[in-house]
């Protein structure tokens, strides 16, 4: 094979090779009318060659943010520096179809793409190549992952039972609320309660019927309390609400109607019905709880006040 033969041979292969590759190869003159358009790029938009050939990309490609892509094909042209751009900063550049089997989920290819400066022999900058990677695999497992970790933090947060938040969570959430009064001191009120002797509900008719109880009273609580309220579930039968930007006068006014319908409620489940009260405790925040901590304490004292006056009441906190 003679040299010349050698050669043309190369350049015919890395053409071929170019040609074939799994990544989209696109060279764009000054005006950004397309010059080349390899088989990969062919294949996901389903325009040939001659059918791009000396066309303008943002006619071609409506999508496409004009004023976006100039900004930074300028600067390659002007530099004569690579430039590039992440899907997580642009999720594509060309809006194609996602064909993968694996990643079917995703509406579009996501991509990852490369601008190139390319000189001239003069060492002008007179083009620019554009490489495109399809990265659908990996941002479709970044994504899913990051899914999974929200959902995660959601259960750790949430009592099983019940779905109120649970006690770890409700002291962060009780924390911050307990921050912002001190800067606002707009007036809050905690109120505790608890179930009257839950002991009997769980020895009378067993725990499956006692946590249909806890689970009544959550659904009734729910339905008393406002979006903005924080309720948790404390602890086995004890319900924590923040009630904020409430005034005390209100906060007596919730806590005695979510008492009375509790009083009035009948759980029935597998043949039982069952009847059961709860104790409530209430206090409002005031400049001498120093702590968060101290504020909880204050309800916890009304609630014991209520068990201790003869319980299905409520009572308030007086320092
Ligand atoms: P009091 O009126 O003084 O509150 O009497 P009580 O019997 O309710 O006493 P206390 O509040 O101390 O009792 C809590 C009981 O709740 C003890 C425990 O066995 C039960 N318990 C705690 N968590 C759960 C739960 O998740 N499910 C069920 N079924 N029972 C629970
Ligand atoms: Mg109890
Ligand atoms: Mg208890």
């Amino acid at each position: 094979m003679s040299l010349e033969t050698e050669q043309i041979n190369e350049i015919h292969w890395l053409m071929e090779m170019l040609h074939t590759i799994d990544v989209g190869l696109v060279v764009l003159d000054r005006d950004y009318n397309v010059q080349i358009w390899n088989g990969f790029m062919e294949h996901h938009s389903g325009l040939l060659p001659r059918q791009v050939k000396n066309k303008n990309l943002f006619s071609l490609f409506s999508d496409i943010d004009e004023q976006w892509f100039t900004r930074k094909a300028e600067a390659v042209f002007l530099l004569k520096n690579k430039a590039f751009t992440i899907w997580e900063q642009r999720p594509y550049l060309f809006k194609f179809q996602n064909y993968r089997p694996i990643t079917g989920s995703a509406d579009f290819m996501y991509q990852n793409t490369t601008f190139i400066p390319l000189l001239s022999a003069s060492g002008e900058v007179t083009h620019l190549c554009v490489l495109v990677y399809d990265v659908t695999d990996t941002a479709m497992n970044k994504l899913s992952l990051e899914q999974l970790n929200e959902k995660l933090a959601r259960i750790s947060q949430i009592d099983g039972l019940t779905n109120l938040f649970n006690r770890s969570h409700w002291e962060r959430c009780f924390q911050l609320e307990y921050k912002r009064w001190i800067r606002s001191e707009h007036t809050s009120c905690l109120v505790m309660l608890d179930i009257d002797h839950f002991k009997k509900v769980n020895d009378t008719y067993g725990h499956v019927v006692g946590d249909e109880v806890i689970r009544d009273l959550s659904d009734n609580v729910i339905k008393e309390v406002r979006e903005t309220d924080i309720t948790g579930r404390y602890g086995g039968e004890e319900f924590a609400i923040l009630l904020v930007d409430t005034p005390l006068d209100n906060a007596l006014i919730f806590a005695e109607r979510l008492r009375k319908r509790i009083a009035d409620n009948v759980v029935e489940y597998k043949g039982h019905t069952i009847n059961y009260t709860i104790s409530v405790g209430v206090a409002e925040v005031t400049a001498d709880m120093k702590t968060y901590e101290s504020w909880i304490e204050a309800a916890d004292n009304a609630l014991y006040k209520s068990k201790e006056n003869g319980r299905n009441q409520v009572s308030v906190f007086q320092s």
